[in-house]
């Protein structure tokens, strides 16, 4: 592909969600000094705050946006418009994350999406309800930071990238 705009989900503090995906992105960087990947990253992984975490990892190359706040199932087809402006602040307030926002099995219902228009979010979302709705970009590369079907490992092995190409980042797609 000549453009690719890279995004795996579940990036967390937790060995399976982040240690393998970490070492195959930087091996990645090596071989491909252009790549870029926007990590979508869950700021309170198993109850607890993950930004210290996120904080340490600092590459320009990579970027992490919002994956709900607990990621539990559901969570934010529960959240009322109070609920979800106030998660999405909490986690905005940790200093890591650009203003983007997807929601644990893209399950979402309105006021989430208003707290996210009001908060000025871009949303991965499949219903094209945000006003700054990112969906099935053409350049689109999606996967998982953990071993799932298509996690980060079966991804690169799609060999879907080379040297020439050029790598955005969702945030970057999303201000044109
Ligand atoms: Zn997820």
């Amino acid at each position: 592909m000549d453009n690719v705009i890279l995004d795996l989900d579940d990036f967390a503090e937790n060995k399976e969600n982040s240690e393998e995906c970490l070492q195959l992105l930087l091996e990645q960087k090596s071989k491909f000094p252009n790549l870029k990947v926007t990590l979508f990253a869950i700021p309170y992984y198993l109850n607890k705050d993950n930004s210290t975490f996120f904080h340490s990892i600092k590459y320009d190359w990579i970027q992490f946006a919002i994956h709900g706040f607990y990621h539990h199932l559901n969570e934010c087809t529960l959240w009322d418009y109070n609920t979800a402006l106030q998660n999405i602040q909490t986690a905005y307030n940790m200093g890591c994350f650009v203003k983007g926002f997807k929601a644990p099995n893209y399950r979402i219902n309105k006021g989430t999406i208003e707290a996210l228009n009001d908060l000025g979010f871009w949303v991965d979302e499949l219903e094209k309800e945000s006003k700054r709705s990112y969906n099935n970009h053409p350049w689109r590369v999606h996967g998982h930071t953990w071993n799932a079907w298509n996690g980060i490992k079966q991804v690169i092995e799609r060999n879907l990238w080379n040297e020439n190409t050029k790598f955005h980042f969702i945030n970057d797609i999303m201000e044109k």
